[in-house]
């Protein structure tokens, strides 16, 4: 496949000519949502925005893993670090996130054994060789969620080595999100890597229920063009049903291999979403067969009765709901940069602070 027709110049401004056809026809401004942060780093990456008539809004939803993890979770395995002699491993933008006082990096100085990983295998290695316990802080929606099950079912896991689960479920996030009426948008593009595990079978309850065009994207400028022409056509047409411009990745079942990995390992319970609040049924949760690996199973968590998911003027709550732009928020880009994080939107390549930081947007 020859991927580079999805950046050609001449493809995008057709595109773009396309959508301001379509758009002219629109009753009211739009606002189309996407919920995966690799998304908001292509659309500031190709200058998307700039190419959108002023009626359609695109803004950002809950699409980055780490910015929706808890305090909560955070405060927990640094107090686990620090009280148990327990070495905690996770990926490198978790390290920076802030929890309710520290971050993970902030909680060393404090003699917390923190190490980074790129993947749960090299947590499993460095477990064995280490003389104490091992906890693999796994955060990420079903992309890496699949990744967790598939080395619990592959590997004999060292007798020192533990799970700490913050894997969440996407679909069901933003379908209770949308329930209870705090995301208010005309459209979605659905994420591009997470749908290829979880399919498009499960979005179609959006379009039923909620009367919300949902286009499948790839991550280069025709792709997401493409959806958002899709999106602005079903809109004039008083439509809303599921379509795929991604096909050569994401299908309607999903990789079901996988599911059946992760039904085996996983059952789905509630989980804290930053910002967002108790959302049942979107936590992964190791099931009891394989309690033998998980530290919640293991260890005396103490999960703090007040726990502080936004520092003082930090936005990043409506930011992750689409309510706000990072440039609404009085501390971005001052006290707010991703060397010196305030908020969790501003640590991660996914997270949408960072990203306008990056492309130099308002500042
Ligand atoms: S996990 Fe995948 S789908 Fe989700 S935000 Fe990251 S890149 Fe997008
Ligand atoms: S700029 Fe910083 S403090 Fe403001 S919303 Fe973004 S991450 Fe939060």
């Amino acid at each position: 496949m020859n991927l580079e027709l999805f950046s050609d110049p001449q493809i995008v401004k057709k595109l773009a000519k396309a959508i301001q056809t379509e758009a002219a026809k629109l009753k009211k401004e739009i606002k189309i949502m996407h919920i995966c942060g690799t998304h908001e780093n292509s659309i500031i990456r190709f200058g998307l925005r700039d190419l959108l008539p002023a009626n359609i809004r695109v803004i950002a939803g809950p699409g980055c893993p780490v910015c929706v993890t808890s305090s909560r979770d955070i405060d927990a395995v640094i107090n686990l670090a620090l009280k148990e002699n327990v070495c905690i491993t996770t990926f490198g933008d978790m390290l920076k996130v802030p929890g309710s006082k520290l971050s993970l990096h902030g909680a060393k100085s404090h003699g917390a054994d923190i190490k980074m990983v790129y993947s749960i295998y090299d947590a499993i290695e460095l477990s064995k060789n280490s003389n104490k316990p091992v906890v693999f802080f796994a955060c990420g929606f079903e992309t890496t969620a699949a990744g967790t099950a598939a080395a619990i079912l592959d590997l004999k896991l060292p007798s020192n080595f533990f799970i700490y689960s913050v894997h969440k479920y996407t679909p069901d996030g933003v379908y209770a999100l949308l329930k209870s009426g705090k995301i208010d948008m005309d459209g979605l593009i659905l994420p591009g890597h997470a749908s290829a595990i979880s399919g498009l079978r499960t979005y179609e309850r959006f379009a039923f229920e909620f009367h919300i065009p949902s286009v499948a994207a790839g991550f280069e400028a025709a792709d997401i063009l493409l959806a958002i022409l899709l999106i602005v056509k079903q809109i004039n047409s008083n439509q809303a049903k599921v379509e795929n411009t991604y096909n050569r990745v994401i299908n309607y079942e999903g990789n079901t291999k996988a599911q059946q990995i992760m039904d085996r390992v996983f059952s789905l319970g509630e989980a804290i979403w930053r910002g967002l609040g108790t959302i049942e049924h979107t936590g992964y949760i190791l099931k009891d067969e394989f309690a033998y690996v998980d530290a919640t199973k293991h260890f005396n968590f103490e999960y703090p009765n007040h726990y502080i998911e936004h520092k003082k003027g930090c936005r990043c709550r409506d930011v992750i709901l689409g309510k706000a732009q990072p440039t609404d928020c009085p501390l971005y880009a001052k006290h707010c940069t991703p060397y010196n994080p305030v908020g969790p939107c501003m640590v991660s390549d996914e997270g949408t602070c960072k990203n306008f930081y990056d492309g130099g947007i308002g500042e």
